[in-house]
């Protein structure tokens, strides 16, 4: 008996998993807290595609289905590099929307959630604008999407960067009334206190990004996440890992576990970087990996391992 409730429970797991933007629907924001289209509580706990200008080969929809089936990821985000290099979004647009699509085709596919990230940490409002008016008006209506305009300011103010997501928002907002939008602030993302004391207006469902990489940031990071949700501000975690601030040496797992904890406790939605080859500890993949999923255990670096085990673990409690 035993053995077929919890045969009924894993197939009730396995269909919901299956479902999961088909159930949760439209998101909005209540409050500080991301929630879902009948206003309950919403954690999205997922990882990052690498820059797609570096690691195109993992754009694909073969590779979002296996880190939505064997990562159990319930959002993917799309980081298309803007400026790095050559087959970046402003050197080779077209190439660069193709492979947005295909994740961004491939999600709604797998019924789970995708961050269409403008991964720059320089300020481009013009191209930024005509980029998400672009994408706006052709995924918009899909619940599954949501943008992420500017990944990590590094020294501009707050005030700058505010202004940035003022004329990005309401470009998307023309497009989309209601999809999340996630803004980031100064600092690659930590100097969120500053977005408490002068936040936007006059927008909805709008979250603020926090980035940390748990062997750098201490409380401290945290603190100010505390701070600012004091003050009304929803926070979203679009960037994390265990390393250091450098994506490289060693993963500090206890600072991880600390980090996994408190947004738990306070239904912060997360997402771990990278899908990624690059020879540093926080890319999940060695170079044997498949451009393709089906990954093999021999396939995955640690921080790959500890990630798909959190995965598994919190997003197959929650369905
Ligand atoms: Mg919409």
């Amino acid at each position: 008996m035993k053995t077929k409730i919890a045969a009924l429970l894993l197939l009730f797991s396995i269909l919901s998993n299956a479902q999961f933007v088909k159930n949760h629907g439209q998101l909005k924001v209540i409050g500080t807290q991301l929630s879902d289209q009948n206003n309950e509580p919403i954690s999205l706990r997922g990882v990052s595609l690498g820059w797609h200008n570096w690691w195109p080969r993992f754009y694909n929809k073969e590779t979002v289905k296996w880190i939505h089936q064997d990562f159990k990821a319930n959002v993917i985000r799309a980081a298309i590099g803007v400026d790095a290099d050559e087959n970046c979004y402003l050197k080779n647009p077209s190439e660069s929307k193709a492979k947005l699509d295909a994740v961004v085709q491939a999600a709604i596919k797998e019924s789970i959630y995708v961050i269409i990230d403008w991964h720059s940490h320089k300020t481009y409002t013009k191209e930024a604008v005509a980029f998400f008016t672009e994408v706006s008006k052709k995924y918009g209506k899909y619940p599954n999407v949501i943008y992420e305009i500017f990944n990590e300011p590094e020294h501009q103010t707050w005030e700058e960067v505010k202004s940035y997501s003022q004329d990005v928002i309401k470009a998307i907002r023309a497009n989309d009334s209601d999809n999340i939008i996630l803004v980031g602030n100064p600092s690659w993302d930590q100097d969120i206190h500053l977005v408490a004391e002068n936040p936007l207006k006059d927008f909805d469902n709008i979250m603020y990004t926090m980035h940390f990489y748990a062997a750098t940031h201490e409380k401290w990071l945290r603190d100010r996440v505390d701070y600012a949700m004091q003050k009304g501000i929803p926070v979203f975690v679009s960037e994390s890992a265990g390393t250091q601030a450098s994506g490289d040496e060693t993963i500090n797992y206890a600072a991880w576990q600390e980090y996994v904890d408190w947004m738990e406790s306070k239904k912060i939605s997360w997402v771990t970087w990278s899908i990624s080859d690059k020879d540093e500890t926080c890319s999940m993949l060695f170079p044997t990996a498949s451009s393709k999923g089906k990954w093999k255990a021999q396939d995955l670096k640690d921080s790959g391992k500890k990630t798909k085990a959190y995965l598994n673990l919190l997003n197959n409690q929650n369905h």
